[in-house]
């Protein structure tokens, strides 16, 4: 069955037609899908993945109490670690109206929250 596009008149078969607000449209008048992974999420991504290779390192010790404790700190990780928290946070919102690639994209906001996190806890020697 021959089906025309609602934008551009031209007929095509209707498995090349997708429903859209405006009617069917055609592969070229379609809007494009948002892409999964988002500028946003692949920056939190990269500054989540940065300390895993570089490391601005300090440990010290501190006796409290005749109790010594061993503070390390990873600076990259704490500053990108958070930096990457708050990029994913900040993509999580816009995600959650993403209509139908909504899960993906909340899916992959929330790993980069997740890896941001990580990086804190390790930054801060927790692990
Ligand atoms: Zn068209």
């Amino acid at each position: 069955m021959a089906s025309t596009c609602a934008q551009c008149n031209r007929a095509f078969t209707a498995a090349e037609l997708t429903s859209t607000p405006d009617g069917m449209l055609c592969p070229d008048c379609a809007p494009e899908k948002p892409k999964v992974l988002s500028k946003v999420v692949i920056t939190a991504l990269v500054c989540g993945f940065i300390p895993f290779v570089f490391h601005i390192t300090s440990s010290s010790s501190t006796t409290v109490n005749g109790v010594t404790a061993l503070i390390y700190r990873d600076y990259v990780a704490i500053s990108a670690g958070a930096l990457a928290a708050v990029i994913a946070i900040a993509a999580v919102l816009p995600a959650l109206k993403a209509g139908p690639q909504r899960g993906p994209r909340v899916a992959a906001a929330v790993a980069a929250l997740g890896l941001g996190l990580l990086q804190l806890v390790r930054g801060f020697g927790l692990t």
